[in-house]
């Protein structure tokens, strides 16, 4: 009989989730449904930014994960055919205004670079270098330009990895669902047993674990950017993204398409309203970079809701003492970084099996899944 798998979530996880059981040797033999009420979603309203390398988080788990979702992109939106329209590698610019702090950023991507062949060349660019690659800059900064670094379209890749998984042996239903004590998962139609449930909520983690007698370690953050329409430069497709210092990250997108942002209100929770205060913070900061920007230019904001735990890190897997259910969140404000390769690790664990060592990646579960109190 075929094996029946369940995804809930339908943000970069589940979506690459999705992929994969459909392409992945043994796939065929699997009919995967994938539930989603599309509410928040982080990976829609994401800026795109892939550029993991130049962090200074020192947890060196959480750096290995992301150092192999940005080795996993190239790879993936080939084997999907997805264009440069959904990714590309235009290359990442990190400014810095001292010269010594210029040379330390230099320094730490030489150094990155020696275990990271996605990260490209490492170049210092001047002030005018970097106008010249981003002209539509009038206030420019020294920075240090990453050839491999990417931007990509949240909503645009996780639209092609599920036409992909649609065209072979998944069906997309878009409602809320929930999970019951025992694990099946309930739908409009009733409750449903499944071999294996991937919860790829995001932030809704937390309250799909609630009737499994689990306690998630994930909060909820509000996040917002917004979207211009400025000059259509010929170069704007390969145009690099910003990360300048002290502003907002400045995301070219072709076709006159910018981004600005992201914010991170810890106090936002589920909240999706457009802040008009916040909107107007991030146009002041798209502003100080190109002053002949006016509100006009302004053609939409985003809000979205990200999940982090504690410590700051995501964690996927196997759910301790349930088995059949596997579970992903946390994926903080690097999660269209990481997505990828958890929603890759996680289609094979639900088609093979076994207890998988993701050490490497992550902490035990455990320390994000606790049973509840009585
Ligand atoms: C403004 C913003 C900018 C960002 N910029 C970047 C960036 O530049 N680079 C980067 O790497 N990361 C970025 N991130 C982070 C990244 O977007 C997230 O970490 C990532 O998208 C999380 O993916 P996910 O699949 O875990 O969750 P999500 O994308 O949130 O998907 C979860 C889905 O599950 C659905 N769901 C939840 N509960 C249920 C239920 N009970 N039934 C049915 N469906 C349910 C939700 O509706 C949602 O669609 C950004 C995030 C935000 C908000």
């Amino acid at each position: 009989m075929e094996k029946q798998i369940a995804i809930i979530g339908g943000g970069i996880v589940g979506a690459t989730a999705a992929y994969y059981l459909s392409t992945l040797p043994g796939g065929q033999q699997v009919k995967v449904t994938l539930f989603d009420d599309g509410l928040g979603q982080a990976t829609t309203a994401a800026a795109g930014i892939i550029s993991p390398w130049l962090s200074k988080r020192r947890n060196q788990q959480w750096y290995q994960l992301a150092k192999a979702g940005a080795d996993l992109y190239p790879q993936l939106i080939h084997d999907a055919q997805l264009g440069t329209d959904v990714y590309q590698q235009t290359g990442t610019i990190v400014t810095r205004e001292i010269p010594t702090d210029l040379e330390l950023l230099f320094d730490l991507a030489q150094e990155r670079r020696q275990t990271a062949v996605t990260m490209g060349s490492v170049t210092t660019l001047t002030a005018a270098e970097v106008q010249a690659k981003i002209p539509l800059l009038a206030n420019a900064q020294p920075g240090v330009f990453i050839s491999g670094g990417a931007r990509v379209d949240g909503a645009a890749l996780v639209a092609g990895l599920l036409a992909q998984a649609t065209a072979k042996n998944l069906t997309i239903r878009r409602e809320r669902v929930h999970l019951t004590a025992q694990g099946q998962v309930v739908t409009s139609l009733g409750a449903r047993q499944f071999d294996r449930v991937i919860v790829a909520a995001g932030a809704w983690a937390k309250e799909l674990l609630a009737p499994l007698g689990i306690t998630a370690d994930v909060r909820p953050q509000k996040g917002q950017l917004i979207e211009l329409a400025v000059k259509d430069y010929p170069i704007q497709e390969n145009m690099p993204v910003l990360m300048p210092e002290g502003e907002r990250d400045f995301v070219p997108f072709g076709h006159g398409k910018l981004i600005v942002g992201a914010t991170h209100e810890d106090d936002g929770k589920f909240n999706l309203q457009v802040d008009p205060t916040v909107t107007a913070d991030l146009f002041a900061s798209a502003q100080r970079l190109m002053p002949s920007l006016t509100t006009a230019n302004i053609t939409g904001t985003r809000v979205g809701t990200r999940a982090y735990t504690s410590d700051f890190a995501p964690f996927f897997g196997p759910v301790p003492d349930h088995e059949a259910i596997l579970v992903a969140s946390g994926l903080g404000s690097s999660g269209l970084t990481t997505g990828p390769q958890v929603g890759r690790l996680l289609a094979g664990s639900a088609l093979y099996g076994g207890t998988p060592d993701w050490s490497e990646y992550e902490k035990p579960l455990a320390t994000y899944l606790k049973p509840s109190a009585e």
